[in-house]
């Protein structure tokens, strides 16, 4: 016996997760003999979330972050890696299970009004959902509306209202609603809050907390503005053209980002964030084409402190004061701390 503890499982983890689509494979390249042309979405993404913990993933548009969302929901396998929940595969899983998984495993929209059936009225739209999930015999759905809608803070006269005579906070509300309809433990909220204004964004981050605090939620909580992450997130991974560049504790992201890209999203962030010393300008340049990324560090084109190395070596992640960082700045093997 080693000695060594294993620990314990994650409510979820991904191990070396890709996602992979063929792009460009057109008659051209098939007739020239060359292979298809690749999209890495998602490119050896490993991260664990604890039960009742709210991970940050952040990024641009085009980062691969929403795609690992779609991973971790199953609305899609991934080409490579595995996704464990509890500890186990849920890759491969038979179709009974897999259906019972997807139950626990819950999305907030940013766009709660497109995935709303205009038609019907809120207490229509819940009570189709614990009818197809056979939630609550008929008779007690009309009180578990009730009950989801004061969850959420929305008055019991919302459950006869469609969805065009509310506003875009109180649509997200019913979003929320919709997903605790189906007494989830894990939501993905994929942009949840980035189409509201600044004020109502607060009042649904408040509510989002305040729910996980009542039912004991995991989050995945995907934006591209990092200053919301600061008042959800107990952690933070940070994502560029489909890989983790920087993954951390928020409050140490917040007080020092370590990775140029990292410093870049700070400046970038339309919210106030902690003031901070940062020599690295706000993102410049697009971000490149993910079917083609720049050969070694994908972020050297728009970075300022890049060397010769970083244009020919993809950095590998580095352990810095207990963070990890993808970036050659940094010391491969972390010097011993004094007194240790
Ligand atoms: Fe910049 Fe080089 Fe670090 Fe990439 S590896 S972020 S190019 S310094």
């Amino acid at each position: 016996m080693s000695g060594v503890a294993e620990p314990a499982p994650a409510l979820l983890e991904t191990r070396n997760v890709s996602k992979h689509y063929s792009a460009g494979a057109g008659l051209a390249r098939s007739l020239a003999r060359r292979p298809p042309e690749v999209l890495r979405a998602v490119d050896d993404v490993s991260v664990r979330i604890e039960r009742g913990e709210t991970l940050g993933l952040v990024g641009e548009s085009g980062s691969g972050k929403s795609t690992l969302g779609r991973l971790v929901l199953q609305l899609e396998p991934p080409t490579s890696g595995d996704i464990l929940y509890e500890g186990r595969s849920v890759l491969g899983r038979r179709a009974r299970e897999t259906r019972e998984l997807r139950k626990r495993i819950q999305v907030v929209f940013q766009d709660p009004y497109s995935s709303l059936n205009p038609t019907m009225t809120v207490r229509q739209t819940l009570e189709e959902v614990l009818k197809v999930h056979r939630l609550a015999p008929a008779g007690s759905r009309r009180e578990r509306v009730e009950e989801l809608l004061e969850t959420v803070g929305l008055a019991q006269g919302a459950a006869d209202r469609k969805p065009h005579q509310f506003s875009g906070g109180q649509r997200q509300r019913i979003g929320i609603a919709r997903a605790l309809a189906v007494e989830p433990e894990f939501i993905v909220a994929d942009e949840a809050v980035s189409a509201l204004d600044v004020s109502v964004q607060a009042q649904v981050l408040n509510l989002m907390v305040k729910l996980q605090d009542e039912l004991g939620l995991t989050y995945l909580f995907i934006a591209h503005n990092l200053a919301v992450m600061r008042h959800i997130s107990r952690n933070v991974a940070v994502m560029y053209l489909g890989r983790i560049v920087e993954h951390s504790p928020t409050i140490d992201l917040f007080r020092e980002p370590l990775h140029p890209y990292t410093q870049a999203l700070m400046k970038a962030a339309p919210a106030p964030v902690a003031r901070r010393k940062s020599i690295t300008p706000a993102l410049t340049g697009d971000m490149p084409n993910p079917i083609s990324p720049p050969s070694g560090c994908h972020f050297h084109p728009r970075c300022p402190h890049a060397m010769d190395v970083c244009r020919s070596v993809y950095p590998a992640t580095r352990v810095v004061q207990g963070r990890s960082v993808a970036c050659h700045l940094y010391p491969e093997v972390e010097p011993p701390q004094p007194g240790i």
